[in-house]
């Protein structure tokens, strides 16, 4: 289980961007999280795993207080949680299948990390990564030569090879078409169902959260304005 409890952000001692945020969410749900741009969506996704240390709360993945943790602890839960980015966050002149191992890395001994020593396992887990979201043959082409949807399908690669509990992901579509935009949903879909990742998305476009998400949460200048079933939201949120 992942819960958020009262969280506040405040950057630079003035912007309010979370005002006493808590949510729970159970293994295996598909969250939504809607909102205009600047209702802190992302700095929501950003402290679930502490990319953004929140001024006040605290969150929990099972069981364990983020907030205590030590540097060592810390990385171990956040290889339980892979995050996903809007610019997809590939090294643009390293290949495919380079980009994918990087999900190997938080497995590696600091020395193995530094040189980048992968076995045949890591090898094996990032081609069936790719093979999950169709790019195999893509493997030895390099990131930069991607359409953006090919680039956002290798960063869910990368994320898988992690093995994570749950996904984070933040705008994962808003650069992409809406044909493209669909097949990036639908392999979350699939992460989400055959593979029970635990989802929480930030998606500008209700319809798409509409069309994927279990649950929706909705936020407003930094507060929880909606949270429920998808089907039971209306348009005035
Ligand atoms: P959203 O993802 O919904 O667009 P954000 O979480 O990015 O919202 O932003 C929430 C608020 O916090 C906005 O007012 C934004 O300008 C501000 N903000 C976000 N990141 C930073 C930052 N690193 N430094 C200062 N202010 C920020
Ligand atoms: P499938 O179940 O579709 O045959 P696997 O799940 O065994 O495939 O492996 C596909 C990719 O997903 C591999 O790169 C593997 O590292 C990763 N993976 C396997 N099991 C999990 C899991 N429980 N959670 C997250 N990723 C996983």
């Amino acid at each position: 289980m992942l819960k958020a409890e009262n969280l506040q952000v405040i950057y630079d001692n003035k912007t309010l961007a979370l005002d006493d945020v808590s949510l729970t969410v159970a293994p295996g749900e598909f969250v939504g999280i809607i909102g205009s741009s600047g209702s802190g969506k992302s700095t929501l996704l950003k402290c679930m795993n502490l990319l953004v240390r929140p001024t006040r709360g605290t969150v929990y993945l099972d069981e364990r207080d983020l907030m205590t943790l030590n540097g060592q602890s810390l990385r171990k839960v956040r290889r339980e949680m892979g995050f996903i980015f809007q610019d997809y966050n590939l090294i643009d002149r390293s290949t495919v299948i380079d980009n994918v191992l990087i999900g190997r890395l938080s497995y590696k001994t600091s020395l193995q990390s530094l040189f980048r020593i992968f076995s045949q396992e890591d090898y094996a887990r990032a081609k069936k990564a790719l093979s999950y979201v169709a790019l195999e043959e893509k493997m030895y082409e390099r990131a930069d030569r991607l359409s953006g949807g090919q680039k956002q399908r290798v960063a869910i690669a990368k994320t898988l090879c992690q093995r994570p509990k749950v996904i984070l992901a933040d705008e994962p579509v808003a650069s992409l078409d809406q044909a493209t935009a669909h097949l990036i949903m639908e392999y979350f879909r699939r992460a989400n169902i055959k593979k029970n990742i635990t989802i929480l998305i930030n998606l500008h476009d209700v319809a798409l959260a509409k069309a994927y998400c279990s649950r929706i949460v909705g936020l407003k200048k930094g507060k929880v304005v909606y949270d429920g079933k998808a089907g039971d939201l209306t348009d005035d949120v």
